[in-house]
This record gives structure tokens, C-alpha cells and sequence, in this order.
């Protein structure tokens, strides 16, 4: 029997056209872009997995709690509605609003990193790290060796090396450590879960060295689902039971709503520590606006309040992830070389093997972003040698391990005839991938280069 993929647990409602191009058209488009395809246009698109970022389907009663868009300048009912679900579901008592994940996590770093600080992490994120280093911090890569690996089949390929953590605390002392930064999922490792045996111990360790836990908690629906099932004792536990268990082994949080809480805009910071709270709260009106509203309207608040609710619904996250595993399988079961196991939010494909013929050097997931683009009209993301950037005192590029094109699928907004067109076209790219060639810079912006950089192709 033919394996079977959980069908869409909603009904559609409302209906949004997409672009239909032509090949002429896309090479155009891609050629203007600079062959980065972040700098399309969304109506050059046909199926847009760019990013999960803000790119969910809002449900009808997240769309009418919109309406109920409390927008007073202070003390917004839908802010007191937020911090209380916020409160029930995650666990944590204080809540800062903010405009989205960067926004929490430049408090964050503000008010806990001094120059000379190291922050340990589980894979570094983009902007996560930037604003680690522009508050005079240095990152330190704590993850598993398997996770750099990506045909390494293991259950919890996030998992913080607790030795790498040890090693580090010993070398330059727990004061020198204001936090310890813990990505459940890890987005640039392939979107894997970190165990919750793992969370435990993490905390556990920390709190030997009075250093503090931090969760980047942006896909921790998505990881507690992976820990129910594959995490021996949690099978028969809801992913609200999962989630507040996982939130229990942090001392606060930074979230994208744009992810996990299922809106289009939105983020916050949480916290135990009252002292903690009361900084950043003095910071937050400078960058972004009241406590109570920290860069939202009413109305975003309120919709992301709903969105935490449903997040935690069995029936949504199986399917969700369910959507990953079956674009995974039919790339799989084509031979083309995607990141295994499958994680949360998107599927990677293999640059480094799919184009083992283009050097790093020459941006290989790049061009291969690009070659989709012009092959299909899909929008997908490089996660490779332009995403990790340059290191700040060397001016050298970083090579990462992992040279990858991320397909990430949004939240409730395709049907898995979409994904066959996906499917279909990196088969067919597959086929003639020696034909495809690599890339050459441009324009490099200093900060976050991926975003704006320009390329051209090679003779
Ligand atoms: C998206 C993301 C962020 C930043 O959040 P924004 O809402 O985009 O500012 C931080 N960490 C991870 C893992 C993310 O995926």
C-alpha cells in the first residue's frame, strides 16, 4: 500500500490568484533580481517558499478578533488577552511585546551582553547572531556534530553537545556567559527538534553555573510536536503539555509570531526574572513602543493571541509537518539529495551534492535557488556560504558545512498539489543539474548580505 499523508484538516474560504509565467518571463525577472531571489517581486512568483515568516493563512476567528482591535495607546485589552494566554501556554511570567522576533532579540542582547561576552548557541541564526555580535558578544557554535552533517538520520539533530557547553564555561568562566541561547527547532540545521531530555539538561547545567536559559522559541509548536513523536514517554502527551513542559527548562524566550503563533507580524520577549522585565521595559519604548504594545496594533496582538491558541491543536502541527515529509519523500524517492531527517517547517535540498560541481566560493545553493526560480516560477532561499556572512575580525567569508536551499512551506496556505509542482521541478533540475553554473558577487552589503546581495553568472 501506497504510504498516505494526512489531508488539510480546514476548508478554504477565501482564495488569493498567483502569477502564472513563462520560462522568457522568469529568466528576465531573475536576471533584473541580480539572481537573488529575495529580490523578486511576490507577482513574479507562482509558489512562493521563500519563507514560513509571516506568510501563514490567518484562520476566520483570528480574522475576527482583528475587528476587536482594542487600539488605545495604553493597556489594550487584547495586550492583558495575549499576556494571559501567553502566560497559560508557554508559562512564563512577563511578557514584552515587540514588532517581530528581531525585536525581542535586540532587547534581549542589549540588556544582557557586554563586549567580551560569549553567548553559546545550538547553530547560529541571522539576525540572532548579528545582534549577539553588535552588542560586543561572540557566538559559540554548542551543537551536536551530527547536526553539520546532513545525511545523518538522527532523531534530535538539535541537541546542545553538552561537553562543547562544559568546555566553553570552563575555558572563559560562567560570568562571561550571560545566557546560553537554545533554538527549538534549529532553522539552519534543517528546522531539527531539540529532545526534551536535552532542554532538561541544558538547565539543569546552567543552573549549576547560575547562567541563564534563553529559548529562540519561534518553531517550538513544531519541535513539540517532533518530541511526541519520537521521544520515548511523550506519545500519549498533548503538544500543549509538550510545550509548557519545554518552556518549564528556560528562564524566558525571544519569539517571531511570524512562525509558530501563526500571523503575518508579531513577536515578543519573556521572562521570569522581575529585574529582567523591568530593563526591558525601559528599553522597549525606545525601539519600539509601549510595554503593552511594543510596535503592534491591538488588533495584531489579538490575532496572535488566537494563533497560539490553535497552534497547539494536534490536527493543524500533523498536518503541517506532514506536508514537509511528503515533499521530502517524493525528492527522496527521486534521488535527489535533500537534508534528512525531515524537519519542521521547510525541505532542504542538498546544494553541496546536488551541484558537486560548483565550488563553495561559487554559491552553489544560490544558483540553485535561482535555477528553480527560472525552471518553475517557486521561490525558495538560499541557506549556504551568502547566509552565513563574513567573520567580523577576519573579513573572511565562513564556510559553512552545510551549503543548502531551504523550500519552506507557509503555515495552512498550499495543497500538496502545490508541492507536487515543487516536487516535479527539482526532479527535472536534478536531471540536468550539470548544465547549471555558479555565480559570482556583485554587491555585498556589510550586515546580513543575503537579503540585498547581487550576483551574475559565471562564463
Ligand atoms: C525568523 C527567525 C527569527 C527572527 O524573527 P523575525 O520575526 O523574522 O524578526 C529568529 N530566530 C529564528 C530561528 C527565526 O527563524
Amino acid at each position: 500500500m501506497e504510504k498516505s499523508y494526512v489531508a488539510e484538516p480546514y476548508k478554504i474560504k477565501v482564495v488569493e490568484p498567483i502569477a502564472v509565467t513563462t520560462r522568457a518571463e522568469r529568466e528576465k525577472f531573475m536576471a533584473e533580481a541580480g539572481y537573488n531571489t529575495f529580490l523578486l517581486r511576490s507577482d513574479q512568483c507562482y509558489i512562493d517558499l521563500l519563507t514560513d515568516s509571516g506568510t501563514s493563512a490567518m484562520s476566520d476567528n483570528q480574522w475576527a478578533g482583528m475587528m476587536m482591535g482594542d487600539e488605545a495607546y495604553a493597556g489594550s485589552r487584547n495586550f492583558l488577552h495575549l499576556q494571559d494566554v501567553v502566560r497559560e501556554y508557554y508559562g512564563f511570567k512577563h511578557i514584552v511585546p515587540t514588532h517581530q522576533g528581531r525585536g525581542a532579540e535586540n532587547l534581549l542582547s542589549s540588556i544582557c551582553i557586554k563586549p567580551g561576552d560569549y553567548v553559546p548557541g545550538n547553530m547560529y541564526f541571522t539576525t540572532t547572531r548579528a545582534h549577539q555580535e553588535r552588542n560586543g558578544g561572540k557566538f559559540v557554535d554548542i551543537i551536536i556534530d551530527d547536526a553539520h552533517d546532513s545525511q545523518k538520520d538522527v532523531a534530535f539533530k538539535g541537541d546542545v553537545d553538552l561537553k562543547k557547553l562544559q568546555k566553553l564555561i570552563d575555558e572563559v568562566g560562567a560570568d562571561k556567559i550571560p545566557y546560553v541561547c537554545l533554538a527549538v527547532t534549529v532553522n539552519l540545521a534543517g528546522g531539527q527538534p531539540v529532545s526534551m531530555g536535552n532542554m532538561r539538561a541544558v538547565h539543569e547545567l546552567c543552573s549549576k553555573h547560575k547562567i541563564k536559559v534563553m529559548f529562540d522559541a519561534t518553531r517550538c509548536v513544531e519541535n513539540a510536536y517532533f518530541i511526541k513523536i519520537r521521544e520515548k514517554g511523550y506519545e500519549n502527551r498533548t503538544i500543549r503539555e509538550i510545550l509548557k513542559e519545554m518552556m518549564s527548562y528556560a528562564d524566558g524566550c525571544t519569539m517571531s509570531g511570524k512562525k509558530d503563533c501563526l500571523v503575518n507580524i508579531g513577536g515578543f520577549l519573556c521572562m521570569n526574572d522581575d529585574d529582567l522585565y523591568q530593563r526591558a521595559t525601559e528599553l522597549v519604548v525606545l525601539y519600539e513602543g509601549m510595554p503593552s504594545y511594543g510596535g503592534l496594533a491591538g488588533r495584531d496582538m489579538e490575532a496572535m493571541a488566537r494563533g497560539i491558541v490553535e497552534s497547539v491543536d494536534y490536527n493543524y502541527i500533523h498536518h503541517r509537518v506532514s506536508q514537509c515529509v511528503y515533499l521530502a519523500d517524493k525528492l527522496t524517492s527521486a534521488g535527489v539529495p535533500v537534508v534528512k531527517p525531515t524537519g519542521g517547517h521547510a525541505v532542504f535540498l542538498d546544494a553541496r551534492a546536488f551541484l558537486d560541481h560548483i565550488p563553495q566560493d561559487q554559491f552553489p545553493a544560490q544558483a540553485l535557488a535561482a535555477e528553480l526560480y527560472i525552471e518553475s516560477g517557486v521561490r525558495s532561499m538560499e541557506r549556504g556560504i551568502v547566509s552565513a556572512g563574513r567573520n567580523k575580525e577576519t573579513g573572511e567569508n565562513y564556510h559553512p558545512k552545510l551549503e543548502l536551499v531551504r523550500l519552506t512551506i507557509p503555515r495552512r496556505v498550499y495543497t500538496y498539489s502545490h508541492l507536487d509542482v515543487v516536487a516535479n521541478a527539482c526532479i527535472e533540475m536534478f536531471r540536468h543539474r550539470r548544465e547549471i553554473k555558479g555565480l559570482e558577487m556583485v554587491y555585498e552589503p556589510k550586515l546580513l548580505r543575503f537579503f540585498t546581495a547581487r550576483f551574475k553568472p559565471l562564463a
